[in-house]
């Protein structure tokens, strides 16, 4: 299967943060691999952004660094490296100050019918400044299009001041919040699954399923980012986005069309569709020291921290295809192993015709998001060979590194694809400000809860599948968690 390279129009694309951890982790290799792939049209421009007093040549030092770090050395085609490197310029600019406007208006005067597009990787706090900046100078044109990225708020209140700042200066058909698991390759594979074959959507309902799982484990600590992690948590910082639009994206209705609005209509269904979460459907968790790792609390440096680095819950929504179907989430830190994945479990057949036969598992279909992007669809057969009626749970394993071959290696990673929908104009993949702001006021409900209890999250053993009590999460309802493994 060979994978098609749409090249984009030209255009003008402004780092604010360039010089930051995640535009040179992801950003501008992203980038790069972009132009790899033959993406990047002849007449674009990057512009990095930030404080630091840098010359052109230093930041083209800078990123040269990074490519070679988070690419590999080996790795990296050097023609096109330097070709790459020369489409970088760079502005000292400073997002709260005088520095440094004037000369980027004047570089962008030079490409003024250029597609335009500003990155903000910088603190949350400039995503408000530099938005009103941008548009009183006049840099951004009615066309320009504004990325931002998670945290969008810290509850409710801040996310909507946060829309205002930004709805302020851009329409909202200019703002691209960004949310990279919608970027996954099997991310939009669940949508292609459901929506371009007739084989599941009659399936994917209360009547079929009987509950849905969705699971983003990390392997490692919080470690230096104790401190900042410790003022959000897993509710925060997994839940109520990433978590959220893997729900929303298994649940939703299918849109009309595949179209921005239409999809984020139906998202947003599902999430005034979700029912408050019983206290005793939820279950909070911290870490326990391991052998040569510190404990949650001391990673925060908070004994008393109530933060929880887990968090797992069950949670109904109320609509006429799930009404009955529970879909349970969890995600932590310092689990058994780095995995994502959204499983749908099908139920039992109405009638087994093999009563006599051992008890084998139900249908399941697994999307997984890592490691190794694919999907699984668990089946039932008769155990080969003589000898009578054995049945055998097999699964039906569509690994894209396997069912693409060479060509799976050059798939995008999510914040490249995600930056040519910005440039193409494409909203779909992003998330909407009144999306964002419905997660928050479902999440709020028990963010305050919590606040009001002030109980301390359970213990868990670092490697282990999470805290007993969500174990019993599970066991209450007669079903049990997947493994969790890599
Ligand atoms: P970082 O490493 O601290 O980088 C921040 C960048 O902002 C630096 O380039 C800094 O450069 C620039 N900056 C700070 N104050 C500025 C000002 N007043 N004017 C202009 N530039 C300024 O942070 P990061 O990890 O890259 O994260 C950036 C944003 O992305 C944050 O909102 C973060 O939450 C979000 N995010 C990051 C990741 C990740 O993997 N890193 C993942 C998801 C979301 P100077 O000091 O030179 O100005």
């Amino acid at each position: 299967m060979v994978s098609r390279v749409i090249p984009v129009q030209p255009f003008d694309l402004i780092i604010f943060g360039a010089t930051g951890d995640l535009a040179r982790r992801k950003i501008l290799p992203g980038l790069y691999r972009r132009m790899v792939a033959g993406q990047m049209p002849q007449d674009a421009r990057i512009i990095g952004a930030a404080r630091s007093a840098l010359t052109t040549r230093a930041f083209r030092d800078m990123i040269r660094e990074a490519l070679e770090t988070f690419i590999g050395k080996d790795k990296l085609d050097e023609e096109i490296a330097a070709k790459f490197l020369s489409v970088l310029d760079y502005v000292t600019v400073d997002a709260t100050g005088e520095d440094g406007w004037d000369e980027l208006t004047k570089k962008l005067a030079k490409t003024k019918s250029q597609t335009r597009a500003f990155y903000l990787s910088v603190g949350p706090s400039l995503f408000g400044p530099i938005a009103a900046r941008l548009h009183e100078t006049g840099i951004a044109t009615k066309d320009s299009r504004i990325v931002v990225e998670k945290p969008l708020g810290h509850d409710l209140e801040s996310a909507r001041a946060l829309n205002k700042q930004l709805s302020d200066s851009f329409d909202e058909a200019q703002i691209y919040r960004i949310d990279h698991y919608l970027g996954k390759e099997t991310v939009q594979n669940l949508m292609a699954v459901r929506f371009a074959n007739a084989l599941f959507e009659p399936l994917w309902n209360a009547r079929h399923v009987d509950h849905v799982q969705i699971t983003v484990s990390e392997s490692i600590g919080v470690g230096g980012r104790g401190g900042y992690y410790d003022k959000s948590g897993a509710m925060r910082d997994m839940v109520q986005n990433h978590l959220m639009q893997l729900l929303c994206l298994t649940a939703m209705e299918p849109p009309a069309q595949f179209d921005a609005n239409r999809v984020r209509d139906e998202k947003l269904k599902v999430i005034h569709s979700l029912e408050d979460v019983a206290r005793e459907d939820i279950v909070r968790g911290q870490y326990r020291a391991a052998k040569d790792e510190p404990s949650y609390v001391q990673d925060a440096e908070n004994p008393d921290s109530l933060t929880e680095s887990y968090v797992a819950l069950k949670v109904n929504i109320s609509n006429w295809r799930w009404s009955g179907t529970p879909f349970y989430l969890r995600t932590g830190k310092r689990l058994r192993a780095r995995m994502s994945e959204i499983a749908v479990i099908f139920k039992e057949p109405p009638h087994s015709i093999f009563a006599k036969l051992p008890a084998h598992q139900t249908n399941a279909l697994i999307i997984r998001l890592q490691p190794d992007e694919g999907i699984t669809l668990r089946m039932t057969i008769k155990e080969p060979g003589p000898g009578g009626m054995r049945l055998a749970d097999v699964p039906l394993d569509m690994t894209f590194a396997d069912a693409l071959g060479p060509s799976a290696e050059s798939m995008p990673d999510a914040y490249e694809r995600l930056i040519m929908d910005v440039i193409r104009g494409d909203q779909t993949l992003f998330m909407r400000g009144d999306e964002v702001e419905a997660a928050w006021e479902w999440a709020d409900k028990m963010l305050n809860d919590w606040t009001e209890q002030g109980r301390k999250p359970a213990a868990y053993d670092s490697g282990s599948s999470g805290p007993e009590d969500a174990l019993g999460l599970m066991h209450r309802d007669g079903r049990r968690w997947r493994e969790i493994e890599a």
